[in-house]
């Protein structure tokens, strides 16, 4: 892999098409910052729509190559184990890589560039399992039977946060299946899916099956999105470019799976292990300094226990170390962009106008050293309410409000009371109480006395405004497949057409 942490530094980016770096067409290159030091470190290509349709034309092509096409879905299978063996290979460097473009812990990026490999295993294992069925039907002599095929070219946004396992998500299984893939990676983080191309090939895997557009999303994304040649669209990212995506994509009638934001509610009830209850909740939003789609944002906590809860969660907020995010000492790194940092000091000033008190946290380290990156202290809010702003909207950033509660009847209209329906978290050892949270909260995935345990063979997925359509586990085979239905008529004798026979 060329592409490394050390030759990044200073250097320009092409974009990766049909099986090699190319020139944008523009000739534009634009910087790419390092969020510790707000410097830029190396430039990469800004793709326009002429780009795009040469990106979206490469992918459809190899749709026909037989050397994709015509392979056997065992072999592709191997072909998508062999790019997990290259990402382990290289796991150390994609980690690096990953970790100085958004500034998350190296420690957490080396940790995700391990269960990357273990995905593309699981989804190289099903690329031979995607069966069709037949269907008995009201006629006789007649085989009736389902196959699945991939869809053709899959069009993918994802963003910044974690951008090789977000792409992973789908990337393998759509390999597996036979698509073919451009791919667009946020402009804040987009050297660790070019240098995935350069493993793509050497994997083995032919020319055009995988390609990659870079540039901004008001550009680059939206000429994807736009582009006919594209049969389904996987985004990863807000909900309002969420909603821009659909919109585009509906005018070619284009289906999508949206991965969107969160504001998840996150429940201590008196009964739990305060300890452990305080340690899920701060993992549950300040972990990646906040910028987690799942991020618990929102507290809920039993009335009896909120004052010892608080103060308990202050206490171990106040050991987190924020600092530089290749340093083991450190627990929270920079948040990702200058624009990030803006947003989540606007947000705790609006809470604190709405009457929100900051228990501990709301501003940046005092820590000169860390002066010029896009710091920000791990958060507490007390005294906040459902309506206010802060509670309300998504933030990305480590902030949490927390909110008593008396009965379980009002804890899940608090807990539903959002826009979103991303994920929810429970501490209780009562298990009748956390079933019936599990069945009556508004959300994609429950948690029961554990937050943020995701995992690549279970399906994941919003509801609300969160999005629709589902990561993991089989089903997201189903998504990226489509069905065709085979009738055979084996009777030997074609029927006159005029005689209709009523049984
Ligand atoms: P954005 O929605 O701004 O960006 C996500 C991606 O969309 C980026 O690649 C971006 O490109 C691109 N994009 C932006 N505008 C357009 C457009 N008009 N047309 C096409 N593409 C566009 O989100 P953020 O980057 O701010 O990411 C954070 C958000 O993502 C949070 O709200 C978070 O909840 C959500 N998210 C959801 C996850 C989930 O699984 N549900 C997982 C991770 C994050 P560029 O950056 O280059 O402008």
């Amino acid at each position: 892999m060329k592409t490394t942490a050390e030759n990044l530094q200073g250097s320009r980016l092409d974009l990766f098409i049909d099986g090699r770096f190319t020139r944008p067409h523009s000739g534009q290159y634009v910087p790419s910052y390092d969020p510790t030091t707000a410097e830029p470190w190396y430039q990469f290509a800004q793709a326009d729509a002429v780009d795009v349709d040469v990106a979206v034309r490469s992918a459809r092509a190899a749709l026909k190559n037989p050397a994709w096409h015509r392979m056997t879905q065992t072999e592709r299978g191997k072909l998508v184990r062999r790019l997990a063996d290259l990402v382990l290979e290289n796991a150390e460097e994609l980690a690096l890589i990953e970790c100085r473009d958004n500034g998350k812990l190296l420690k957490e990026m080396r940790a995700q560039m391990r269960a990357v490999p273990d995905s593309y295993i699981y989804f190289a294992g099903m690329a031979d399992k995607l069966q069709g069925d037949t269907i008995p039907v009201n006629k006789l002599d007649t085989l009736n039977y389902n196959v699945r095929e991939p869809v053709g070219v899959v069009g993918m946004i994802i963003p910044w946060n974690s951008p090789l396992m977000m792409l992973t998500g789908t990337l393998a299984p759509c390999l597996a299946i036979g698509n073919t893939i451009v791919v667009k990676p946020s402009e804040h983080a987009t050297a660790s899916t070019l240098a995935l191309a350069e493993l793509v090939i050497e994997a083995g895997i032919p020319p055009g099956v995988f390609n990659v557009v870079t540039g901004d999303g008001a550009t680059t994304g939206d000429a994807l999105t736009r582009h006919p040649g594209i049969a389904r669209f996987v985004f990863t990212g807000s909900t309002s470019t969420g909603r821009k995506i659909a919109g585009n994509a509906a005018q070619n009638l284009v289906p999508c799976q949206m991965e969107l934001g969160g504001k998840s509610p996150h429940v201590v009830f008196s009964d739990a292990d305060v300890e452990r209850a305080v340690n899920g909740v701060v993992a549950g939003v300040f972990a990646a300094a906040g910028q987690t789609c799942v991020a618990g944002s929102r507290c809920f906590v039993e009335a009896p226990v909120y004052e010892r809860f608080v103060e308990a969660l202050v206490e171990r907020t106040r050991r987190i170390t924020v600092g530089h995010p290749t340093s083991e000492a450190t627990d929270i790194g920079p948040l990702a962009l200058a624009a990030q940092l803006d947003k989540v000091q606007g947000y705790v000033a609006s809470g604190v106008q709405e009457g929100a008190r900051i228990a501990i946290g709301g501003r940046k380290p005092l820590d000169t050293a860390l002066q010029r990156g896009w710091y920000f202290e791990p958060t507490v809010m007390t005294q906040a309410r459902n309506d206010m702003r802060f509670m309300r909207d998504e933030i990305f950033g480590p902030v949490v409000g927390v909110v008593p509660f008396n009965t379980e009847e009002e804890l899940i209209e608090l807990a539903n009371d959002t826009e979103y329906g991303l994920a929810s978290g429970i501490w209780t050892n009562d298990i009748d109480r956390a079933l019936r949270f599990a069945r009556d909260v508004d959300a994609g995935t429950v948690w029961i006395n554990t937050f943020r345990s995701a995992a690549y063979m279970s399906p994941n997925g919003g509801s609300k405004h969160s999005g629709y359509g589902y990561r993991g586990g089989f089903e997201v085979m189903r998504e990226f497949s489509r069905l065709k239905n085979v009738v055979v008529d084996y009777s030997g004798a074609m029927q006159d057409p005029f005689v209709i026979r009523l049984r």
